[in-house]
């Protein structure tokens, strides 16, 4: 196996320094996960290192809404990042000595995850992403942001960032309908994605997209439409990565009064799965899966509990997944070749083209 994997390995280097795009999933597992990305691409796993660039969002600082999305604690889905008074090199150091009895001596994705972390001065996000990426520890920059946050210039920050090493961008478009985006006071119109997602499709800077499967409203159907979108329908799908996050009902959110009020219900673990494996199995197979479920802040999560323990619920997950006989894209409507490597596509991996 160890060498079936080398080979898979070294026929991808050769086809990217070559300009091609490689991409095939390693379906020994039943989905394409980030690991299995990170050792094609870069020949090693890495490791997540959750930054705090300490900027706000559009949709809390008053700018669209003071109260932001009904899911989104206080820390901006950023509660497992550093604290944003330390600087960036600091942060970067606490973060490594986080992880570091799970691994050490790798690289890292310098990960900027709390609230909108494109919404600030070009000046200062040039200058934060910039102390990241010079690490020589650090392998690539995943930014987490709104598609509304991307102006011109940050673009054109994020192609000259990306001249030096990968970088990733993480949108969160949650679902495609438009009723639930204003129910959960998402704060822009689908549309605003699909222009953020071809823009950076244009400079060749991958795309991870949110979604949260068990939002209030929508069933199988109104999910799955929103992984045919990614798939099939949008501007430039297939779409470079996914991260499916289970609703959390976190404490101090509006969802959490809904729930309290009765006029919410969390899925159960045993819905959550088969949904899980219906996404997966509607997904295109070159789709980077970055999450199954995420998990909340303990000490924040109101609902559903079953969440809370993690690997009781990886368990359950891979024991479905191996019963079920899961294969991503099993129902991605793709003529075979197209899945495979010989898409005379340039690099779609965020990693400068050969040559640059
Ligand atoms: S856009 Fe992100 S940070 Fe802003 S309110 Fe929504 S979830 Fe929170």
């Amino acid at each position: 196996m160890r060498r079936k994997k080398k080979d898979r390995r070294e026929t991808g280097n050769r086809l990217l320094s070559a300009g091609f795009l490689c991409y095939t999933p390693p379906m020994e597992n039943h989905f394409y996960s980030l690991n299995d990305y990170c050792r094609e691409q870069f020949g090693e796993k890495l490791y997540k290192l959750s930054l705090n660039a300490g900027l706000c969002c559009p949709n809390r600082d008053g700018t669209l809404d003071t109260r932001g999305c009904i899911f989104c604690s206080a820390g901006g889905s950023g509660d497992f990042a550093a604290p944003a008074f330390l600087p960036i090199g600091e942060q970067i150091d606490a973060a490594k000595e986080r992880v570091s009895r799970k691994f050490s001596g790798g690289r890292y994705i310098a990960y900027f995850q709390a609230y909108t972390n494109t919404y600030g001065p070009v000046e200062y996000l040039e200058q934060i992403f910039t102390e990241a990426i010079s690490r020589p520890e650090v392998a690539a920059l995943s930014i987490a942001t709104r598609p509304d946050c991307l102006p011109p210039e940050v673009l054109s920050l994020l192609a000259r960032l990306r001249a030096r090493k990968p970088v990733w961008v993480e949108l969160g478009l949650q679902t495609v309908h438009e009723d639930t985006a204003r129910l959960i006071r998402r704060g822009y119109p689908l549309s605003c994605f699909s222009e953020a997602w071809s823009s950076l499709h244009a400079l060749r800077i991958p795309v991870i997209a949110h979604v949260i499967l068990g939002l209030p409203g929508e069933g199988p159907q109104e999910i799955y439409e929103t992984i045919r979108y990614l798939s099939k329908s949008g501007p430039c799908a297939p779409i470079d990565g996914v991260k499916l996050q289970l609703l959390h009902v976190l404490e101090g959110t509006d969802l959490a009064e809904l729930y309290r009020a009765g006029r919410l219900t969390v899925l159960p673990l045993e819905e959550y799965l088969p949904l899980l494996a219906g996404c997966l199995k509607r997904l295109s197979p070159s789709t980077v899966v970055h999450r199954l479920t995420g998990d909340g802040p303990k000490r924040l999560l109101l609902a559903p509990a079953w969440s809370a323990d993690k690997k009781k619920v990886l368990n359950a997950v891979n024991r479905y997944f191996r019963d079920s006989g899961l294969r991503q894209g099993e129902l991605y409507p793709a003529p075979k070749e197209t899945v495979l490597i010989s898409l005379p596509k340039r690099i779609k991996t965020g990693l400068p083209p050969s040559g640059s």
